[in-house]
């Protein structure tokens, strides 16, 4: 299947429904859902990673998406758990985006503390910033402020204690990681 794209317009600025699809932004577990809904969803998420792949700007995409700005949702071919999964590999943290399309402000319930993102961050390890603020019942951007807070604190210490960061990686050092992912093998 050929897919033409004009880069004014990428896919996801065109096709935004695929792209503002809740279960491609969180999705859900195998067990979660019935056979069917997985099927659906398997779908939905080829079509997305179709459409990335033959993006022209999906090189600085996932660049971009990796290194630079703490994007929500599926983007060059590439869930959160995905991206972070990257991060993990060239061992890097990045500062994040205040506010994201999904980062609407919270109503009512109250304040969430920093301790409570905090002990959940460590109970999910492996939850999206958009699945910590549905299990504690607020915003995405509340739960990437408290994790910003988590690692400003935690950088601070390090340059107190002399130790350097890691370098800015490259974009080949991001597509090595991305060429792990089980994903991108039908990119
Ligand atoms: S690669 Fe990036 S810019 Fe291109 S369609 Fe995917 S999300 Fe949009």
């Amino acid at each position: 299947m050929t897919i033409l794209v004009e880069s004014a317009n990428p896919p996801c600025a065109t096709a935004t429904e695929v792209y503002h699809d809740e279960q491609l932004h969180s999705p859900p577990s195998r067990t979660d859902i019935t056979a069917a809904e997985w099927e659906q969803l398997s779908v939905k998420r080829a079509t997305a990673h179709r459409q990335c792949a033959g993006c022209p700007l999906m090189v600085d995409c996932l660049y971009r998406a990796v290194v630079e700005v703490d994007v929500s949702g599926f983007v060059a071919c590439t869930t959160e758990s995905d991206r972070a999964f990257i991060r993990r590999q060239l061992g890097i943290e990045i500062e994040q985006a205040g506010t994201t399309p999904y980062g609407a402000p919270r109503v009512g319930g109250g304040p969430v503390s920093h301790e409570a993102v905090m002990t959940a961050r460590s109970a999910y390890p492996k939850d999206t910033c958009h699945q910590l603020a549905e299990r504690l019942g607020c915003s995405t951007s509340t739960i990437k402020r408290h994790l910003r807070r988590a690692r400003e604190a935690k950088r601070d210490e390090t340059t107190a204690s002399g130790v350097v960061g890691p370098q800015v990686p490259t974009i080949d050092a991001v597509l090595d990681c991305f060429d792990q992912l089980e994903s991108s093998q039908v990119a």
